[in-house]
């Protein structure tokens, strides 16, 4: 059994995970609220408020898929390769013909970290900091949060499944242990 966090303690970060994308919405968004949403006093008893991802027109598809419930990959048309982070051109055949396409939405812990600094008062830690292979998208791995239990149950190998958190017009893809 190998040590898990270490593999790829320096590499968690290169995908841009909502919790710790740098991209600030505008203060209008961080304002707003759904009409059905807790009182202002209040705050959502599962999880935090999220900092939101920047929407370009590369990656809008990405974080609005959630809507139907499905996860969509940027996919080549010409070389079926997976492309992630959304990007104009394939990086293994460099063809531009690109298209969101549905993917199962499970996947398996590839590493994880446990974050226990709460970098904002509003945040519950511990969390989990996953990378997750996606099934069925070739090398494509996605930097997320373990949701749905406790972050000490986290395990590298674990089967999870796509879970999608709306925050205002973003659904976060997140994951959970598939029991
Ligand atoms: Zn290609």
């Amino acid at each position: 059994m190998v040590m898990p966090v270490a593999r790829h303690r320096h590499h968690h970060r290169d995908v841009d995970p909502p919790e710790l994308a740098s991209g600030e919405r505008g203060p209008q968004h961080a304002q707003r609220r759904p009409n059905n949403s807790a009182p202002a006093t209040g705050r959502d008893r599962s999880m935090a408020k999220r900092v939101l991802p920047r929407l370009t027109v590369d990656n809008r598809f990405f974080w609005e898929s959630g809507a139907d419930g499905k996860l969509r990959l940027l996919q080549c048309r010409d070389c079926e390769t997976f492309v992630h982070p959304p990007y104009p051109v394939c990086h293994a055949c460099l063809s531009d013909r690109l298209e969101p396409q549905v993917v199962v939405g499970t996947g398996t812990v590839d590493t994880y970290t446990v974050n226990y600094q709460k970098w904002r008062p509003d945040l519950d830690v511990p969390y989990v900091i996953a990378r997750i292979a996606i099934d069925g998208a070739g090398d494509v791995i996605l930097t997320s949060n373990v949701v749905g239990c406790p972050a000490e149950e986290v395990r590298i190998g674990d089967k999870v499944r796509v879970v999608f958190e709306r925050q205002d017009d973003v659904y976060l893809p997140l994951f959970e242990k598939v029991a």
